[in-house]
């Protein structure tokens, strides 16, 4: 046990973001990275990350949109990441970015269902599961650094979204890309993998080179979740 810190309490009001603030937030870190850097990821223990985040309406123009989109794939992809959503960079909108295009084995791409996954935007994303069928693989996020954690989740989801036009799409996703897509998802209503995780699981990363298999069996007894 540690000494208790010092606490301030979450209220409604700190956990209150306006449309002013968010255009502002979104201006700092767009023109940080515009500067040449890459703006922080941030790390769980940041509220930002635990706040239901705001439909995106009109908070910012088209252009303002299309900039931060470009700043999150930027930061997604220099991680490296499969998925980034604006609560990551400390925006409270319901605005994500995906990407998988990177090189796996065939054995993993089989057994975890991973296929490529093209680049492209979600904003307002809903999803729910098709069927009963689920798929129980490690993941990680990028602001739970250092962790990798068993998680549970349907393996088959209808999806709806909006792209940065505006134009709806309705979509259904399997396998890993289902679970990219509930990942970021997730973080747009405050909620983490870690949330969903079976704790036991959990593995600091240069641990997590014992259970590189593709399945996670071997974890299973060697860690008695
Ligand atoms: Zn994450």
């Amino acid at each position: 046990m540690s000494n208790e810190v010092e606490i301030t309490v979450q209220t409604a009001e700190t956990n209150a973001y306006s449309p002013e603030w968010i255009r502002d937030e979104v201006i700092r870190i767009i023109e940080i990275f515009e500067s040449g850097q890459m703006p922080p990821i941030v790390q769980l223990g940041h509220p930002v990350l635990r706040a239901q985040a705001a439909d995106f309406t009109d908070q910012l123009n088209s252009e303002l949109l299309r900039r931060l989109l470009d700043t999150m794939r930027a930061v997604m992809l220099n991680a490296p990441g499969v998925g980034l959503a604006a609560p990551q960079l400390g925006i409270p909108l319901r605005i994500a970015v995906l990407q998988d295009l990177y090189e796996t084995t065939e054995e993993i791409a089989a057994v975890r269902e991973r296929e490529p996954l093209e680049y492209f935007e979600i904003i307002n994303p809903i999803y729910s599961a098709i069927g009963t069928r689920t798929a129980t693989f490690y993941e990680g996020c990028l602001s739970f650094n250092g962790y990798q954690g068993v998680v549970e989740r349907p393996a088959d989801i209808a999806t709806s979204y909006l792209d940065a036009d505006g134009a709806a799409h309705e979509k259904n996703f399997s396998g890993w890309q289902a679970r990219i897509f509930q990942h970021e998802t997730d973080h747009l209503s405050g909620t983490v993998y870690i949330d969903k995780a079976i704790t036991r699981s959990l593995c600091a990363n240069h641990e997590y080179v014992r259970w590189t298999n593709p399945d996670i069996a071997e974890a299973k007894i060697g860690l008695n979740f």
